[in-house]
Parts: structure tokens; sequence; C-alpha cells
């Protein structure tokens, strides 16, 4: 399910979307007033300099006390390291990365970021620490520019151009009647899929957070438009530790680690060559999705 299903009023430094439509903001609302309150404990720290060393131990966690959906899990992801998410629809990929802004915390267990428990972070720190990619990219009706710099409000006209230049995005841009004063939205311009994903992209590039979780597109984009996307997220999470809730097999195949989730928790891990070679539920899940 969509990563930002979840109780977004709190976490104004990492929101990239909200569901789309009626139901889906119905829904939104159901949940942020149905949500226990996460907050600050008295002494909570802010994070500095952060290398984004996450571990998860023994951590539990159900939406509901009478269902489990996390038993146990034990993960370390090491700083810098890309691992990537897959398993069946519902094993709970986006509900291990949910746990990490604080969308929801733990029932059992603990998770730390560079040694300190997440719940001990003060969550505004914790979440400026934290960027988010996903397929259903929140645009307002704007600027260009301002879409770009949005949760960053002292960022230089210099640093936004860069982050487009990075994003792939500046001669888009500059092809565009009023370049970045250029009006987006309902009474604006209308972006195609793959120039929203590069705004979002490019905001990560401005808001340059240690720590990424991409929350990968199922619906595919045109193949061009799919590599160069696929080239932009490569470069953005360099030097980022990063959490890919993995749909794509180019993405997957990439990753430092691959993750496997199933209904029992984590069932494998390793790199795509090891995990095909060894016949398990990676190797037929691989089968299944991309040799078709
Ligand atoms: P997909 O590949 O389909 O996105 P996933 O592996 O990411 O699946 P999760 O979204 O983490 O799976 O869902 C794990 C389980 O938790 C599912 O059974 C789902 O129905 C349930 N679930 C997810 N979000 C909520 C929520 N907000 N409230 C209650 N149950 C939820």
């Amino acid at each position: 399910s969509n990563i930002f299903f979840r109780p977004i009023e709190k976490i104004n430094a990492v929101i990239e979307s909200y569901p789309k439509g009626i139901a889906g903001f119905k829904r939104y609302l159901e949940i942020i007033d149905t949500e226990p309150d996460i907050a600050d404990v008295p002494d909570a720290v802010g994070m500095n300099i952060v290398r984004g060393d996450i571990h998860f131990e023994n951590v539990s966690f159900g939406y509901e006390p009478s269902r489990k959906i996390l038993n146990g899990i034990n993960l370390t992801i090491y700083p810098g390291e890309t691992v990537a998410f897959v398993g069946p629809s519902g094993a709970g990929k986006t509900t291990i990365c949910s746990l990490l802004p604080r969308f929801y915390d733990v029932d059992a267990g603990s998770i730390s970021i560079d040694g300190i428990d997440i719940r001990n972070i003060k969550l505004q720190s914790l979440r400026e620490n934290i960027g988010i990619v996903q397929q259903d990219v929140f645009l307002f009706s704007g600027t260009i520019r301002e879409n770009i710099a949005y949760g960053n409000l002292k960022a230089t006209d210099e640093q936004i151009w860069k982050a487009a230049r990075r994003a792939s995005l500046d001669e888009l841009i500059r092809k565009m009647p009023e370049g970045m004063d250029t009006v987006i939205g309902e009474r604006g311009v209308k972006l195609s899929g793959g120039q929203k994903q590069r705004l979002s992209i490019a905001r990560m590039f401005l808001k340059n957070p240690p720590i990424l979780i991409l929350d990968e597109a199922t619906s595919a984009l045109d193949t061009e438009t799919e590599a160069a996307i696929q080239q932009s997220l490569a470069e953005l999470s360099q030097g980022r530790t990063t959490l890919v809730i993995a749909h794509r097999l180019a993405t997957i195949k990439n990753a430092d680690r691959i993750i496997v989730v199933n209904e029992n928790g984590i069932a494998e891990q390793g790199r795509h060559q090891e995990l095909v070679a060894s016949g398990g539920i990676y190797s037929r899940l691989h089968h299944a999705q991309f040799n078709r």
C-alpha cells in the first residue's frame, strides 16, 4: 500500500505527497484522527551529522493489536547502503519503511539511527534527515521555483537551479514560458508523470537528507523516461542510506542488498545474482515477475 496513507499532518518535514481524490483524503483524515499521538519525549535530542546507520532490533508491529504485521525483525543497514525491499503484496515492505520516520511506533523492540533510539530523537530533526520520494508527487499550485524549494524557504536561486540540473529538469524549465516562475498545477502548465517525478527528485537534491526512502511506482513510465529517472534516482541515492520499496527490476538488480520480505518476516537477503543462484523465494519471484 501507499506509504502516504499515514498520519501526515505531523510530518511536514517529509511530506512529498498525499493520497489523491476524495476517498484518499477521507482515509487520510480518518487515519490522523485515530493514530495514537507520536510526540517528543521531554529530553529528546536533535540529530546533527547523520551517518545513516540504521538498526532494527527485534521489531514487532501491528496496526491493530490483534494482528501483527512485523514479528521480531532484525536488520542492520549500513551508511550509504542501498537496500531494496521486495516480496509479495501485503508482506510489510511499506510498513517497515514507515516506522523509520515514526509514522508509527514499534510495539516491541527498537529502531536506531547512528546508535540513537529514534524515540529519543526530536521528531522534527528525525524527519529532516529522512527524504521520501514516491509515485504520487504532491505539487501545489505555484511556480516551479516554489515547488522545488518546497519545505526549504532559505534555498537560494543558485541552489534551486543546481537541484533542477541534477534532476535533469533544467532544460525543460528553460523552455517554459516563464522559466522558474512558470506556474504549474490546476491553473498553470501541466507536467507529465515523468516531469513530476523529476521535480520531486529535484526537491530531494535540495533537501539533501542523509537517509532516503524511495517508494517506487508500480505503474511504468515509457522506457526512455524510465531509464532517465532511474539514472537520476541512482545519483540521488549516492552517499545516502537508501531504502527502496522496490517494484522495478533495474533498481532491484543494482541494489547493494535485496531484502525479501514475506508473511514470516525477512526471508532472504543478498545481492541479485546470489539470490537468483540460491534458487529460493527471490529466484521464484524474479522469474514470475520479470521473465514472463
Ligand atoms: P505492497 O507491495 O502491496 O505495497 P507491502 O509489502 O508494502 O505491500 P504493507 O503496505 O506494509 O505491505 O502492508 C502490510 C499489511 O499491513 C497489509 O496486510 C496491509 O493491509 C496492512 N496495512 C497497511 N497499512 C495499514 C493501515 N494504515 N492500517 C491497517 N492495516 C494496514
